[in-house]
């Protein structure tokens, strides 16, 4: 493997079998919708629990899916949080639907569920929870809030494939749970993403919206002219994902509980190695779960945190922030959310820095990492 200059805060984990698995589909008939769309979305709904699965484009079309899945359109009211990337509130606006966001707790950085509460409206129709770096939210809460107001709980999954809550993983604990396949993510497919479901309602629906809104299901059409026939019943895209991609998805799925404890062995290195500095807050973990560990975030403390920043950068370290609270961006502050203001989301973002956690990530190019840290805020 080549030498990297810098050291990335995620990668992908590519090997021969992954290789090997996509050249195959290349020699196959089927380069798009073939039969590896339905093997992936079947290793990963075993893989959950969950009983259906969409593989689709990607992460972000896959909440799109999600919320249009759920109905969400004008007028609707949809609460997540702040601290996420902006694909998790952009997908309400794609349906007309606007995000209303959620302060974060102060020691997961994930969804406050007090905060849900003050924020529901008789508008209010969905919640989206995001798993910031693979921590699950408290989802007993959120359910039980979901069940007092009516509401569709969808779950922002890109951190948690592999995430466990209370000794289920995330993908079978809400109406709706999405995962993204960018190459940074727990697994990769290059782009790519999928929605799980346990309802056959929203699963039918999801899959129409993932082709046009067009189906050739003899029971769903309102007359049947003949083979050659199908019928586009609803507004759908093509947000397909190939048989390429979902080959190296499937190849990569039989990988992932050796990435898992690769990330959660680093996690524990850092953990270890930070015990004793003030001036870096490693990671909370909420009893009861599991976080498949997509990033490391620490908050620097008593130190100019760009400083910190630029000067690990400039070491070859590639850290980054995650994220910005959404509602800072231009595109939100121009269009209604200028006044919106989350204190906790805020006060993190502040301080946060994700430092870098790949299962590739050696020993040595960890404590790189670490020396380099703890020289600029503790020497
Ligand atoms: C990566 C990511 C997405 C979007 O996934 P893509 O596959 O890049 O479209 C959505 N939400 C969160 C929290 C993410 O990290």
């Amino acid at each position: 493997m080549e030498e990297l200059f810098m050291i990335p805060y995620g990668r992908q984990t590519i090997d021969e079998d992954d290789i090997n698995a996509v050249v195959d589909v290349l020699k196959s008939d089927y380069l798009t919708t073939g039969p590896k769309i339905a093997e992936f979305e079947q290793a990963v709904a075993s893989y959950t629990g969950a009983k259906y699965a969409v593989a689709i484009s990607n992460g972000t079309s896959a909440l799109h899916a999600a919320c249009f899945a759920a109905g969400i359109g004008q007028g609707d009211e949809v609460i997540t949080t702040p601290l996420t990337f902006a694909a998790s509130a952009n997908c309400v606006l794609y349906c007309g639907g606007t995000p209303v966001f959620a302060d974060v707790d102060p020691y997961t950085y994930n969804i406050d569920p007090e905060d849900i509460r003050k924020k529901i409206t008789d508008k209010t129709k969905a919640i989206i929870a995001v798993h910031l770096a693979g921590q699950p939210c408290d989802m007993d809460e959120i359910h039980s809030i979901a069940q007092e107001h009516n509401l569709i709980v969808i779950e922002d999954g890109a951190h948690a494939l592999g995430s466990v809550y209370k000794g289920k993983k995330v993908g079978c604990l809400s109406d709706m749970t999405t995962f993204s396949f960018h190459p940074v993510k727990p697994i990769t497919t290059g782009e790519g993403g999928m929605i799980m479901t346990d309802n056959e309602e929203l699963y039918k629906r999801l899959v129409l919206f993932r082709s046009h809104g067009i189906t050739r299901d003899n029971s769903m059409m309102t007359r049947n002219e003949g083979p050659w026939f199908y019928q586009q019943l609803d507004l759908g895209y093509n947000y397909r994902i190939t048989d390429i991609q979902c080959a190296l998805g499937c190849s990569q799925m039989r990988k992932l509980d050796k990435f898992l404890k690769r990330r959660r062995e680093l996690v524990e290195r850092y953990n270890n190695a930070f015990i004793e500095c003030d001036n870096i807050v490693t990671p909370y973990q909420l009893p009861d779960t599991q976080s498949g560990w997509h990033l490391y975030i620490v908050q620097v403390k008593n130190h100019d945190r760009k400083q910190v920043f630029e000067t690990l950068r400039d070491k070859g370290i590639g850290v980054n922030v995650h994220y910005i609270p959404v509602y800072m961006h231009p595109y939100y502050r121009e269009h209604g959310y200028k006044d919106i203001h989350c204190a906790n989301a805020e006060e993190i973002y502040s301080h946060i820095i994700s430092l870098p956690l790949y299962p590739g990530l050696t020993d040595e190019q960890q404590d790189y990492v670490i020396d380099t840290l703890k020289q600029l805020c503790e020497g």
